[in-house]
């Protein structure tokens, strides 16, 4: 299989980040410095997900500096938790151009959580509630976030949401009434929606079978889903979006599924400041990773030599939106096409998705 080279990249063409956090403190300080090796690379549009209600300013704040920045906001399920445990954040909104909880409540405005909802019903609701009484804030902080969406007509969409069965104690029905809330707002607001699945495949199935296609799509965050499932997704309006787990050795089942994309859906995403991609150095060969034990320092200093590690972070551990060459080059040589094209086809389709042509 032929190599993605670097070089191959056209000046005038640009990358499009679908996916990615840019508000997490890891990075958040230095995003003068990550914009400015964003721009180094060729890099055009990043879309900046919230995942819970204390980082949706920032994210707004971000989306305000840096006019590439395209912001959703949405509660990832990892996070339902906190809101029973007092951690969501809503005191800070009040004087940031948000809609307060009180001025919601004067306007009647929000969807209503619990009938919207489907899922096995109050049962399973009221059996997660005993452990915390969480249900109230939930919906609260739901009607918050679409009054926060009414405030600021500029969001791109919502998300980051979604099913993630593999975390064990995040209550599974509490999940999908969430995602499912989420799902609603994108539909009557007409936005796209940025999803997030792990093992929870056959539950998503059975939910986009009752709602249908979203009317403007969205994207499958991070696949790990199978080659098989993905005509379906597609169907339902949903764009796959890969990150740096196309770049891992031996992941044989990720790198089938990317095969199996149509052109027209095929997503690329760093999920930074997580997921950061293995880069194959180009002149030892070695694929490097701070999370591999580096054999010693030759071997550091040969692959700076190539600019593949495009950041001081990327030592830390941490990753962003520049190394999303990395995945780019791994994408293209999966499909065996140029990485101009690649570029080329997953910035047509931010683009499309996004509404921004
Ligand atoms: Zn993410």
């Amino acid at each position: 299989m032929r190599q993605a080279n670097l070089t191959e990249i056209s000046p005038g063409a640009a990358f499009f980040d679908a996916h990615c956090h840019l508000q997490e403190p890891e990075i958040t300080d230095s995003l003068d410095d990550i914009m400015e090796r964003w721009q180094g690379i060729g890099g055009g549009t990043i879309v900046c997900c919230g995942t819970r209600e204390p980082d949706w300013r920032r994210v707004l704040e971000i989306a305000d500096i840096y006019k590439n920045v395209l912001p959703c906001l949405g509660l990832h399920p990892w996070f339902i938790p906190d809101i029973g445990h007092g951690t969501s954040g809503a005191q800070d909104l009040d004087n940031t151009g948000y809609a307060s909880p009180m001025a919601l409540k004067m306007s009647g405005g929000g969807a209503s959580m619990t009938p919207k909802m489907p899922g096995s019903g109050a049962s399973g609701a009221a059996e997660f509630g005993n452990s915390f009484d969480c249900l109230d804030k939930l919906e609260a902080m739901l009607e918050r976030l679409e009054a926060i969406l009414d405030a600021n007509p500029s969001i791109a969409g919502i998300g980051e949401t979604g099913l993630d069965l593999l975390v064990k104690d995040i209550d599974p029905v509490l999940q999908e009434r969430v995602f499912m809330a989420h799902m609603t707002m994108a539909r009557e607001r007409n936005l796209p929606v940025s999803i997030h699945v792990r093992k929870g495949w056959d539950r998503l199935m059975v939910i986009l079978k009752k709602t249908g296609a979203l009317p403007r799509g969205g994207l499958i965050h991070s696949y790990s889903g199978s080659a098989d499932m993905v005509p379906m997704l597609e169907r339902y309006g949903l764009y796959i979006s890969f990150s740096g787990s196309v770049t891992k050795q031996g992941n044989k089942k990720v790198k089938k599924a990317l095969a199996s994309v149509s052109p027209d859906r095929l997503l690329i995403e760093t999920d930074s400041p997580a997921i950061l991609p293995e880069s194959p150095c180009r002149l030892t060969g070695e694929r490097t990773s701070p999370d591999w034990n580096m054999p010693d320092e030759v071997s550091r200093t040969s692959c700076r030599l190539t600019g593949e590690r495009t950041s001081p972070l990327y030592l830390q551990g941490w990753n962003e939106p520049a190394n999303i060459t990395m995945i780019a080059a791994s994408a293209a040589n999966i499909l065996g096409v140029p990485l101009s094209r690649l570029m080329e086809m997953t910035w047509q389709n931010g683009i499309r998705l996004f509404s921004l042509g």
